[in-house]
């Protein structure tokens, strides 16, 4: 009988022990927060039975070892078995559930900039439209486009396009709230989603964009710098407007801005569309 205990408690034991690697597996996966520090905790006591477990059978192997016993012995060899498996299709669970996450972020992001891509912003900004409407908060945007983008490319060539492209994006994910959706448009044109923003805030946004770019200066892997400027367009939702009628006034604003030559802030229409509202 006393065999048999034994047996039964190394089983639950190594159970235990292999459980721990699937539970650090998932503490690897995890980022920093509270879930993380739940999991720890879990850690902690899988670890303290692990360490109980053989204490406990050290502790009984001098005593006599009755049906009781075995049958006690069963259950925490099968405690063991279900901590383990609970171990392991948690680590499967979260290993998934990250590799969705990453994949989500690919989908709406722009590989080149990090930035929000169109794909997502097509999906966002009519729920953004909707919410505005019933909250009664306002919503502007501002459309930006770099100007004469096309001269750094022939100039200096595609890398230092793109570097230039990371530079202005980080500039201008930088001085927008959190609140706000920063998105790759097109080529060199961005979005400014400004979240319960009415169009004087954007309008003081874009400007100071605008101030920014004039003052910063690109460093080029040569080690010269790079003055970059840009056009925009801003625009604030109008009562019933549609989607595109927003995004088309912002637009109509920016070719104002380059008409006007380039490297200013044009407002667009207040009124929609017609046609488009
Ligand atoms: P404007 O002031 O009128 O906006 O002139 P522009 O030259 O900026 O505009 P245009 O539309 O003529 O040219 C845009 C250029 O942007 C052309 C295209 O090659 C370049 N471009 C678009 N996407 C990328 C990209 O991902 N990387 C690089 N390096 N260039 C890009
Ligand atoms: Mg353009
Ligand atoms: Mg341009």
């Amino acid at each position: 009988m006393t065999w048999l205990f034994i047996l039964l408690m190394l089983f639950g034991t190594g159970c235990l022990v292999t459980s721990l690697s699937f539970l650090r597996s998932i503490l690897a996966m995890l980022g920093e927060g509270p879930l993380r520090q739940r999991w720890q905790w879990l850690y902690r006591l899988a670890l303290l039975f692990t360490v109980g477990y053989p204490i406990f059978a050290v502790i009984h192997i001098g005593l006599a070892t009755t049906g009781a016993d075995i049958f006690v012995g069963s259950m925490l060899a099968l405690m063991g078995l279900a901590g383990l498996l609970i171990a392991r299709l948690s680590a499967m669970t979260t290993k998934d559930l990250v590799r969705i996450a990453s994949l989500e972020r690919d989908v709406m992001r722009d590989p080149l900039t990090g930035l929000l891509n169109r794909r997502y912003l097509d999906s966002r900004l009519d729920e953004e439209i909707q919410r505005a409407r019933r909250s009664g908060l306002p919503l502007s945007l501002l459309m930006i486009d770099l100007d004469h983008f096309k001269h750094i490319n022939d100039s200096y060539g595609h890398i230092v396009g793109d570097q230039v492209l990371r530079h202005v994006s980080a500039l201008v994910l930088n001085m927008v709230r959190v609140s706000d959706m920063v998105v790759r448009y097109g080529g060199e044109e961005f979005l400014v989603i400004a979240l319960d923003s009415a169009l004087e805030d954007a309008t003081h946004l874009g400007d100071r964009l605008l101030h920014h770019l004039r003052n910063y200066e690109v460093p080029l892997p040569n080690g010269q710098p790079l003055k970059v400027t840009a056009s925009i367009g801003a625009a604030s939702l109008h009562d019933d407007e549609s989607q595109i009628s927003f995004l088309r006034r912002a637009d109509v604003a920016l070719y104002e801005a380059k008409g006007q030559g380039r490297d200013r802030l044009c407002i667009a229409e207040s009124e929609p569309i017609p046609g488009l509202a």
